[in-house]
């Protein structure tokens, strides 16, 4: 007996998830269930269809949303899928290359840059090209390659097509920097999906292998996808041409990452048996968000239609607010998160707080930790941007791929190691002159009879450092992978070099959440684990640092919520030249992007809806007096309030100081701490004698359940000891010390 898997799809929804044979294009707005009539299908395809997980290709937006279709899938199939290939393009793209990149000449044990490295290679380049970085700044350069290659066009191609003096330059650096690119056996992120295509042009027979394979292939968020992303779509595809993509033209908010809309009507041409499935039943929003929704897309002009309806109740009003400036913007927030959470009928984590730029977040967190509400931020940079997380990370990268020279020049003086500036550019000199990469010359120089014009010293310090790295290439195939993390970082002298910084012992935290992270390579055996460790690393993009602890309410971009949902969103700055953003101003394409991010930002919210917007706004160093947005004036007064809750008082926000007062009953009560250093060098935390009253108000503690938190109070009781605690992400709790299972941190 088959179980109906699809009885939790409407019609419409059922419809395109059994139309498995041929290219379908699923067109439908905002919650109305693309992604999970994707999910469904897989689920069908396999279970009922009886298809090979093997034979089936999944692309999602971000890695997290792959993680979230795979957890999915696999409670509907009541088992593993983890033969079928989910992920984003990057991901997927890597593993291709990984697999047979060697017919293009792209090593196994290539690396992949991210942007920071990208930006050290490129300034180089530039400098080798002579171009003077005043006049011709190198983000500028970067952002020009990089569309050159999101749209497929080489160096070969750049130059030939150069139609001005800035192009000629970028031409020269463009060439330089893939010429080191290739010396570094390094690729960047437009790269991976450049040389894939590149790779199936060139090797048909490999592009025929993957088209056999793949008989099915589907695609969310399409319309957000690039010209090289379509191209990898088509030739996949090109065999089996079932192949399923959904969107949604109104959500298309990543031109600037050269994102194509026109894709998604290429589409049609481009397989013009596709059939095309509409579904407009919003199932996400109540009545009145969505036709706030509605009302605010309206203005754009270049639009499918696409209808949309929901039978959700009409709900609450969207709420307008308009603060005198951002901190009171923050507050109203803050305000109306607590109320919210307060009555129990919403939790911190079913609340988003959206925003225009990244640094919009900072006057919010700043309140939030004011009044000790927790929050978790997902922004653009940060744990993998770190700066020690970065060094480890180029010590791996050496040792997995000496020919690495990025990596190398990050990490050769650090620690220090007497090596000068002029002795390191004197080695390279010395490596171009010879051909050898820098790694290589290394080698050279510790054993050939003409060595570098270098001082004993420097020969010396260099010799050092390559023997230390061979060491560690030699230690990598040998040991559990954890033992040789934890020897790279000792004997590298890294470890006893962070312990002495200012801030070492936070930077010593995040080396140990790296640890974390590289757990679960453990299990391979010796020699296998690092690569997919650096790979998994290479793969965390900005867009995937939404952490699924509990608790807090989120702070994130527009950009970033896309595919999301929350029970209540506050969207704010809504304000001219905040949303929409300045530089859409003249430019009507722009704007209409501005529109549809706004769009999308509405959409995200479930039950409630708050819009707000300051009077005055101070961001990145200027103070402005903005008119509201325009967005705002499209919706009809009849969907919307003014007033937070009219029927209740409005509540004194409490600083988190005062708070804890209250709540301790007491006043805090410092207690001589008695601590006692484990023996254990390097990560190992401190650890407490039960016994003890071991802790003083602003310890840091974690606690197995509730994670991290900083002691706020201790008070004596019975035989034990009484500890209030607060936790980032579990707010205050009221802890027994003999029961507790608290660590220092
Ligand atoms: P977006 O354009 O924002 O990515 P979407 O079209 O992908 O939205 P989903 O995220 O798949 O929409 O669905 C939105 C919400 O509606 C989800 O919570 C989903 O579980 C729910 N939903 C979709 N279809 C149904 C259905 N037939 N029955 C019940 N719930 C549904
Ligand atoms: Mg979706």
């Amino acid at each position: 007996m088959t179980i109906d898997l699809l009885k939790d799809l409407n019609p419409a929804q059922r419809k395109a998830a059994e139309a498995i044979s041929g290219p379908i294009l699923i067109l439908a707005g905002p919650g109305s269930g693309k992604t999970r009539v994707i999910t469904y299908r897989i689920a069908y395809l396999v279970r009922t269809v009886g298809v090979n997980p093997h034979r089936i290709l999944a692309v999602t937006f971000t890695n997290k949303a792959a993680r979230e279709m795979r957890e999915r899938l696999e409670r509907l199939l009541a088992g593993s899928v983890k033969d079928m290939t989910l992920g984003t393009f990057h991901a997927i793209c890597a593993g291709i290359l990984r697999r047979d990149g060697e017919a293009i000449g792209i090593q196994r044990e290539f690396v992949i840059f991210d942007a920071d490295d990208q930006e050290k290679l490129l300034k180089q380049a530039a400098a080798d090209a002579n171009v003077d970085p005043k006049q011709y700044p190198v983000g500028k350069i970067t952002a020009a390659i990089s569309s050159a290659k999101s749209q497929m066009t080489t160096p070969e191609k750049f130059r030939e097509n150069a139609r001005n003096y800035f192009d000629e330059i970028v031409a020269r650096v463009y060439e330089r920097y893939e010429k080191m690119l290739r010396q570094n056996n390094a690729v960047d992120f437009d790269d991976l999906l450049l040389k894939t295509v590149f790779l199936f042009k060139r090797h048909p027979e490999i592009l025929k292998r993957y088209q056999e394979r793949y008989v099915h292939l589907l695609v969310d968020e399409f319309q957000d996808t690039n010209l090289v992303q379509y191209e990898l779509v088509k030739l996949l595809a090109g065999r089996h041409r079932n192949v399923a993509v959904v969107g949604d033209p109104d959500q298309s908010i990543y031109s600037w990452r050269a994102a194509d809309l026109r894709n998604v009507f290429n589409f049609e041409r481009d397989f013009p048996d596709a059939q095309i499935y509409y579904l407009e039943q919003n199932y996400r929003s109540t009545a009145k968000i969505l036709q706030v929704a509605s009302s605010v897309i309206a203005d754009n002009r270049a639009r499918k239609d696409i209808k949309l309806w929901t039978e959700n109740e009409p709900g609450d009003p969207v709420c307008l607010l308009e603060a005198y400036n951002e901190q009171e913007e923050a507050q109203m927030v803050v305000r109306e998160a607590e109320r919210l959470t307060g009555s129990k009928k919403y939790r911190l984590s079913d609340i988003a707080v959206m925003y225009r730029t990244n640094a919009q977040s900072r006057a919010l967190e700043e309140a939030f930790i004011r009044y000790g509400v927790p929050y978790k931020l997902v922004a653009g940079t940060r744990f993998y941007e770190r700066r020690e997380v970065k060094d480890l990370i180029a010590y791996f990268r050496l040792i997995h791929n000496p020919a690495d020279s990025v990596s190398l020049m990050r990490i050769i003086n650090v620690p220090t190691r007497g090596l000068g500036e002029k002795s390191i550019v004197e080695m390279q000199a010395w490596a171009r002159g010879r051909g050898l990469s820098l790694f290589e010359a290394l080698e050279a120089s510790s054993t050939a009879v003409d060595k570098p014009p270098l001082t004993a010293r420097a020969l010396a310090s260099f010799d050092i450092f390559y023997k230390l790295i061979q060491g560690f290439i030699e230690d990598s195939r040998q040991m559990p992978f954890l033992e040789f993390f934890d020897r790279v970082l000792e004997r590298s002298g890294y470890q006893a070099y962070l312990k002495v910084q200012p801030d070492g012992e936070e930077r010593l935290e995040n080396i140990a959440e790296l640890r974390t992270v590289a757990e679960p390579f453990n299990g391979l055996p010796p020699g296998e684990a690092l690569s997919p460790f650096l790979e998994s690393v290479s793969l965390v993009s900005d867009l995937d640092n939404l952490d699924e602890t509990e608790g807090g309410v989120t702070l994130i971009t527009l950009h970033q919520a896309k595919g999301l949902e929350f029970p209540v969103v506050f969207i704010v700055g809504l304000e001219e030249g905040v949303l929409p953003h300045f530089r859409s101003f003249d430019d009507p394409a722009q704007m209409e992007e501005e529109r549809r991010l706004c769009y999308v930002g509405v959409t995200r919210a479930k039950r409630r809806l708050y819009l707000l917007r300051a009077f005055r706004r101070s961001l990145m160093g200027g103070s402005t007096v903005n008119e509201p947005s325009r967005f705002l004036e499209a919706i009809p007064s009849n969907l919307t309030t003014e007033a937070v809750s009219p029927n209740e008082p409005v509540q004194p926000l409490i600083p988190l100081q005062k708070k804890l007062y209250q709540y301790a009953e007491r006043p805090p009560q410092a207690q001589a701490a008695q601590v006692s250093k484990s023996a254990a060098p390097g990560l190992s935390r401190t650890h407490v004698r039960p016994s003890a009253p071991a802790y003083k108000t602003g310890d840091q503690v974690r606690h197995p359940v509730f994670g991290d938190g900083v002691v706020i109070s201790t008070l004596p009781v019975k035989d034990d000891h009484e500890i209030v605690v607060s936790f980032k992400d579990r707010g205050l709790k009221k802890l027994l010390l003999s029961f507790a299972k608290l660590e220092k941190t």
